[in-house]
């Protein structure tokens, strides 16, 4: 089991937590403070625990001096005051020597967040390389971690890992949802089971679809992950996205031959063309010229892939079953989402861009959980373990040895 936060002793203790507030960012305002609102759970529990809290967190991509200009965290820090009703501070520095001082002389329930952890990337990778003194430094600013940023957990970071090192930690509510999520249906899932995989790249996800197939009773494919199994089966898919790697194509040749049973690829597709941008057919996939692109699935997929949702218990997403950025693709989500909606099951979706699509086509309410976690779910999913949380085990739970 993991080292749970409720069965810490956190009464008027210096909390360190980090945080996943990596929040898209424009023009300087917040688009989807989603991940903001769900921290609130641990830092008021928190407060109502008299802590002083100190909170950690990445934001954006930090690999040289002039990103920092865009992604500094106070605008987080501002927003997190609007949610939860009182002062954050904020400490521009984070290799602070006062801040010990400045921590000492806050009362309980006070809030304080550091700036950007990757700011402690440039120009030597400190963070990222769990750099052991960035690590005992953080730890030394209180007196408990808390991990509460699921979806940086599948990174073995100084403010992740580093920190477990060196003082007690335990994980937040928000990484014990998902956790429970995950595990509830990846372990013990009600049959059937089918899962529903999309996206681009097939090499992203063939770990995951190896660790699903013999777990699940349907696997349905779309996206650039079906155009690759296509291409495995030699039909013509034109200039579509798929994998260029024989030993790709070998491994999906084997998995189609395994598991022969379990797969649907599509049958038919919206196509676009590798040279006219205003060029967009409907059709069956024996059917793709060379210059034509699959970007979406069409009816009679939609069709065969509602047979078996409707015969399921358990219904896992991951993937886009077209390129629904551009609204002549994004029909085979939306109309798959229909019929998910209809469908009463387990529904849980992961992955970054899932979530994203599921929350702006407004289907939000047709799953029983949506994954925070993105990369770091499938990774979860894929191998059954994250670097950032195998070190927070209860003190039960860890070996001791005889000498
Ligand atoms: P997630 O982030 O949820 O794991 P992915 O990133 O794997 O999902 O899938 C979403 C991406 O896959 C989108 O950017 C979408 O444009 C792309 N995609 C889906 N279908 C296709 C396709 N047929 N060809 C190229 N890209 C596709
Ligand atoms: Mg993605």
């Amino acid at each position: 089991m993991k080292q749970r936060i409720e069965n810490m002793d956190l009464k008027e203790k210096r909390v360190i937590v980090r945080c996943d507030y990596n929040v898209p960012i424009y023009n300087g305002k917040i688009l989807d403070d989603t991940k903001i609102v769900a921290s609130l759970e641990t830092i008021r529990y928190l407060m109502k625990n008299n802590c002083k809290i100190i909170i950690l967190s990445h934001l954006g991509k930090v690999k040289a001096e002039e990103d920092k200009r865009f992604n500094s965290l106070e605008i987080v820090a501002k927003r997190l005051q609007e949610l939860v009703g009182r002062d954050v501070y904020f400490n521009h520095q984070i290799l602070d020597p006062e801040l010990p001082k400045r921590i000492d002389l806050m009362l309980p329930r006070d809030i304080l967040m550091l700036e950007n952890t990757r700011f402690l990337d440039v120009p030597n990778k400190l963070e990222s390389n769990c750099d052991a003194q960035i690590s005992s430094f953080f730890a030394s600013l209180a007196d408990v971690f808390v991990n509460d940023a699921f979806a940086s957990s599948h990174r073995a970071h100084a403010s992740v890992v580093g920190i477990t090192k060196y003082i007690p930690s335990c994980i937040g509510f928000s990484v014990e949802k998902e956790l429970a999520a995950l595990d509830r249906f990846l372990k013990e899932p009600e049959h059937p089971f089918t899962v529903i995989m999309g996206g681009a790249k097939v090499e992203d996800k063939l770990e995951l679809i190896k660790t699903l197939l013999p777990k699940c009773d349907h696997l349905l494919l779309a996206g650039g992950l079906a155009n690759s199994f296509l291409k495995a089966l030699n039909f013509n898919i034109g200039s579509s996205l798929a994998t260029e790697s024989s030993a790709t194509i070998e491994s999906l040749k084997q998995i189609m031959l395994e598991y022969r049973e379990k797969l649907m690829l599509p049958l038919d597709a919206i196509v676009g063309s590798s040279y006219d941008e205003n060029y967009t057919r409907y059709k069956r996939i024996n059917e793709i010229g060379d210059n034509e692109v699959i970007n979406d699935i069409a009816i009679k997929t939609l069709e065969k892939y509602k047979t078996a949702i409707e015969e399921s218990k358990t219904i896992f997403l991951n993937g886009t079953m077209g390129i629904y950025e551009d609204i002549r693709y994004a029909n085979g989500t939306k109309e798959l989402l229909n019929s998910l909606k209809k469908q009463d099951a387990i529904k849980i979706a992961g992955g970054g861009d899932s979530v994203s699509a599921i929350k702006n086509m407004g289907f939000e309410s047709a799953f029983t959980y949506l994954c925070v976690g993105g990369g770091a779910t499938l990774e979860y999913l894929a191998k059954g373990h994250l670097v950032g949380i195998d070190n927070i085990m209860e003190a039960s739970d860890i070996e001791v040895l005889d000498v």
